[in-house]
């Protein structure tokens, strides 16, 4: 079974931690009971690591704090000041329209507008597309990230009107345990050219969202898969989907110097949920289940391996000194910040060590040994 490869994949990583209990709890049983959609209070993690807070010094460097994630032991939970990147807000005042002022690089702001690890530009046309053959996992392969450098999620641009993607790296990562753990609460309405499901909220008892994927990139023809997957838009009602950029109307004649920090991306933005990231998971093992749905060739989405622990870590048993107006005060990370630190640990630790990719469809595979061969 997967999950259970995965942990004794895990125990193998020298700088990884073993999730606690794990000797003594089967797999089956150990990442339902430790998957938590919701954060914990402080109260939750003060109690559960009494005794066990380990405090890092306010100057740590990233590279440390990354180093303590990573080699956290069992049972114990880090204390961590704020970092520099969560007092790079400013306040200004804003263009004449607008009343009252705007604080900029606030970790809301970031997580609408900060960068993420792009695999391509938004100048990359559909031929540039075809003709490079773009797909997610080779240009990962042969990414770096830099550990100094803030990245929220991955992104992408479509090349047919150019608008961004991102998934965040919790999305990523939540979306994956949603699939595996709770996918019977996935539920097809059908699946044709344009996937669509319903998904059981985990946070809010008896809310379903209704969620949408097109186009799927399954047709081979021409090459046109490349452009689908960079094209494909989906649609969900949680809460994630407020993150999205809208697209600007018209650009102003003479824009203020912050008008491109509004507006990063002038075509609006599609923001992958967990929910669309399960649902897709659900829909590739579908596709390739049952012969009456539309065959899709690839999971777009990276699988997390070594991110687990580092995602478990900074959710669950991290503890921030936040220090506002003179007073001291503890909270547990925010969303932008536990993307921006997996993000970090992404890029310390190495991307290899933290995702793993699926095995495309072995018709896509095919396909691509074909068009080499040529
Ligand atoms: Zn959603």
């Amino acid at each position: 079974m997967y999950l259970s490869s995965l942990i004794s994949e895990e125990k193998k990583t020298p700088r990884g931690i073993p999730i606690d209990d794990i000797e003594t709890v089967p797999a089956e049983e150990l990442l339902p009971r430790h998957f938590r959609h919701g954060y914990p209070t402080v109260k939750m993690i003060t109690r559960r690591y009494a005794g066990n807070l380990t405090e890092l010094p306010n100057d740590i460097t990233y590279a440390d704090l990354c180093d303590a994630v990573l080699s956290l032991p069992d049972g114990k939970a880090l204390v961590i000041h704020q970092m520099p990147f969560w007092d790079k807000s400013q306040v200004f005042r804003s263009p004449k329209k607008v009343v009252g002022s705007i604080r900029l690089n606030t970790p809301q702001r970031f997580r609408r507008l900060g960068k993420e690890m792009n695999l391509n530009t938004s100048s990359m046309s559909i031929n540039q597309a075809k003709q490079s053959q773009i797909l997610p996992y080779t240009v990962i392969e042969n990414a770096t990230l830099d550990f100094e450098e803030d990245y929220r999620g991955i992104g992408w641009w479509g090349p047919t009107k150019h608008m961004h993607r991102t998934v965040f790296w919790d999305a990523l990562v939540e979306g994956f345990k949603y699939y595996e753990l709770f996918g019977d609460r996935i539920k097809l309405r059908h699946q044709n050219i344009d996937p669509s499901y319903t998904a059981e909220s985990l946070s809010r008892a008896e809310r379903e969202y209704e969620i949408t994927l097109h186009p799927v990139p399954s047709t081979l023809e021409d090459g046109w898969f490349f452009i689908e997957w960079l094209d494909m838009r989906g649609k969900c009602g949680c809460e994630d989907s407020s993150f999205r950029e809208k697209g600007a109307t018209r650009k102003p004649e003479s824009v203020s110097e912050r008008w491109h920090e509004y507006h990063k991306y002038t075509g609006g933005e599609v923001i992958f949920c967990r929910h669309l990231v399960a649902m897709y998971k659900e829909a590739v093992e579908y596709s390739r289940s049952h012969k009456d749905a539309k065959n899709i060739l690839l999971d777009p989405f990276p699988e997390p391996t070594g991110i687990l622990n580092p995602w478990w870590t900074l959710k669950n048993r991290v503890i921030v000194v936040d220090e506002r107006d003179g007073k001291k005060y503890r909270r547990v990370l925010d969303k932008t910040e536990l993307d921006v630190l997996l993000g970090r640990t992404t890029a310390y630790d190495g991307l290899d060590r933290m995702w793993l990719y699926p095995e495309p469809d072995p018709a896509l595979n095919a396909y691509l040994q074909r068009s080499a061969g040529k």
